[in-house]
């Protein structure tokens, strides 16, 4: 379906956002906009401005061959005055609703926002976000990472993968882009976040693809993200914004008056004197948080999610998903989210023709993460099937960092300590068997017949186990023999939390320190991320926030 958009026209009319149209996968665009402006009562001609907003992929009853179809919300821009009973019909029944207007990342009018010196600790999409903010309403803002610019990082990854010694410093979660810059970059919105317009619009203005803008299902893939967070960088140092790459936050200046106020912060190549910093340090920052933990900044416990990661040839997983090739040719590798409700499973990061990745920045341990380029083309498919864990009631706030780490290092000796991983057959994981042999991975170490079931704790094994099996009833094969699972999972999100205060974003007891992103424990994910370090900078700024449009 081609989804190119026209733009809105003048003043004097009205945007109207017409909600879940079902489309055939191949409607052309004209019939959309058709069908669209027929459900509020105009002819597609009559419209001033037509687009597409949010398109899923229905494949509901598709054994039972009802067909593949697109839901659609689109915006109609319609003349100024128009009513009638098909719009009123429209609105009643929710179908049509006025659209939301778009908000940028700070107002039009920035008079009387003080500018500041700002570090922010971490290149990840949290503190990329905040930092163009605050660059565009003046700020002199320093980015600081502790990894390497993009293509030294790749030199620093390639070089894991040959000597099998981990770089600590530049990996696969350190480095230009945070955590994401090897991933799928799926884009999952939530549509009820103003903030996330802006992202998508900085994202597409650096050459990632018009559809992230609307696509629920939205990828950018490694290969184009690298493009994007190179173009991304040129447009924040445009803005004024300073990179320092391979530079490490290790302590804070603060003034301890009755509120901890930072004055600098202390890097592995000195100290920068600031009025404020962004602490966007991802979620294997571990070292970090216990200097921050010591500084007084507050940590807690918090639910995470654990598991394993599963690979399958991706031609299993378009049969359960499609069901014909002829889609695959349309629509493209096919991807699932799946959840085993009552069990406490759930996939998670799903790969479509990707690979399975060692997402480690320590030395002893092996943690799996999946990614994919945009072509989508390696024939293989992989996911997390994760459950989540529940501190008891009063653990220590780095409870769950110490889970995490006990079940990497297990995974790191169960391998053979050389970072090769622990694989299990899924079916043998069912049955509670070491695999014979281990079939064909993309894992970048080769793998070892282990017992991975006998490695998670007795709780989280059951919950996987009846994960997979109710996913084997939705894609036949997927808890069969071909089906591999691979390490363990154990970083799909944080295990702690920065507690903050809700209006100023500032660490509790700090006036002038925003945790932000996924370490801080407010994000899971790109996107969710990226907004967060935009809110933090509006809330640095004093710029009240947008209301959610839901
Ligand atoms: C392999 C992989 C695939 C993923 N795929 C997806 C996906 O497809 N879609 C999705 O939405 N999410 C995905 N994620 C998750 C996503 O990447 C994270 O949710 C997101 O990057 C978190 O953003 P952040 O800015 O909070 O932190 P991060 O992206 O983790 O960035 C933190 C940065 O801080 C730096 N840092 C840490 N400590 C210090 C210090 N002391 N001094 C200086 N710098 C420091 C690190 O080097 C790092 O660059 C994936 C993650 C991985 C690992």
């Amino acid at each position: 379906m081609d989804v190119s958009s026209q733009s809105a026209g003048d003043s004097g009319q009205k945007t109207w956002r017409v909600m879940g149209l079902q489309v055939p996968v191949d409607a052309p665009l004209e019939d959309v906009r058709e069908a669209a402006a027929k459900r509020i009562g105009l002819s597609g001609a009559a419209l001033l401005g037509f687009k597409i907003v949010r398109r899923s992929l229905d494949l509901r009853g598709r054994r039972g061959g009802r067909p593949a179809r697109f839901v659609v919300h689109a915006d109609c821009v319609c003349p100024g005055g128009h009513r009638g009973a098909a719009l009123s019909r429209a609105v009643k029944s929710g179908k049509a609703v006025e659209a939301p207007s778009t908000v940028g990342f700070l107002p039009q009018d920035l008079a009387g926002l003080r500018p500041r010196r700002v570090v922010v600790v971490g290149s990840g999409p949290a503190g990329l976000f905040a930092a163009l903010p605050l660059a565009l309403a003046g700020c002199e803002v320093t980015v600081i990472d502790r990894g390497a610019s993009l293509d030294e990082r790749g030199k620093d990854v390639v070089g894991f993968h040959r000597s099998r010694v981990p770089r600590t410093e530049s990996n696969l979660l350190y480095g230009e882009g945070g955590a994401g810059t090897y991933s799928d970059g799926k884009l999952y919105t939530r549509t009820d976040d103003p903030l996330e317009w802006p992202v998508l619009r900085e994202l597409v203005d650096a050459g990632a693809p018009e559809d992230i803008c609307f696509d629920s299902r939205a990828h950018v893939g490694t290969d184009r993200l690298y493009v994007v967070l190179k173009n991304l960088r040129r447009r924040l140092e445009n803005a004024g914004v300073k990179f320092l790459w391979r530079v490490r936050m290790e302590d804070l200046v603060i003034d301890h008056s009755v509120e901890r106020e930072i004055r600098g912060v202390v890097t592995s190549e000195g100290e920068i004197e600031c009025d404020a910093v962004i602490l966007a340090t991802g979620h294997s920052a571990r070292d970090s948080w216990g200097m921050l933990s010591e500084r007084g900044v507050e940590f807690e416990a918090k639910p995470f999610q654990v598991g394993v990661r599963i690979e399958h040839p991706q031609e299993l997983i378009d049969r359960g998903r499609y069901g014909s090739k002829e889609l695959v040719q349309r629509l493209g590798a096919a991807s699932y989210e799946l959840v085993a409700r009552g069990v406490g499973a759930h996939s998670f990061c799903m790969c479509p023709g990707g690979r399975i990745v060692a997402s480690v920045q320590s030395e002893g341990l092996v943690c799996t993460n999946g990614m994919s380029n945009s072509s989508h083309s390696t024939g293989w498919a992989n996911a997390a099937v994760v459950g989540t864990v529940l501190p008891p009631v009063g653990a220590p706030a780095f409870w769950g960092v110490q889970y995490q780490e006990a079940l990497e290092r297990a995974a790191f000796l169960a391998g053979g300590g050389d970072y090769t991983a622990p694989a299990q057959r899924a079916s043998d994981f069912l049955s509670g068997t070491k695999s014979a042999d281990t079939p064909h991975s993309t894992y970048p170490f080769g793998t070892r017949p282990a017992r991975i079931d006998s490695l998670l704790p007795a709780e989280l094994k059951e919950k996987i186990a009846g994960g997979l099996m109710r996913f084997d009833s939705q894609i036949p094969g997927y808890a069969g023999a071909s089906g591999i699972i691979v390490g363990v999972e154990t970083r799909s999100s944080g295990p702690v939390r920065m507690p903050r205060d809700p209006e100023r974003m500032t660490a509790r007891g700090f006036t002038n320190l925003f945790p932000v992103g996924e370490g801080a424990g407010y994000a899971g994910g790109i996107m969710t991320s990226a907004t967060d370090g935009a809110r933090a900078a509006r809330a640095l700024l004093g710029v009240h926030q947008p209301e959610s449009s839901r």
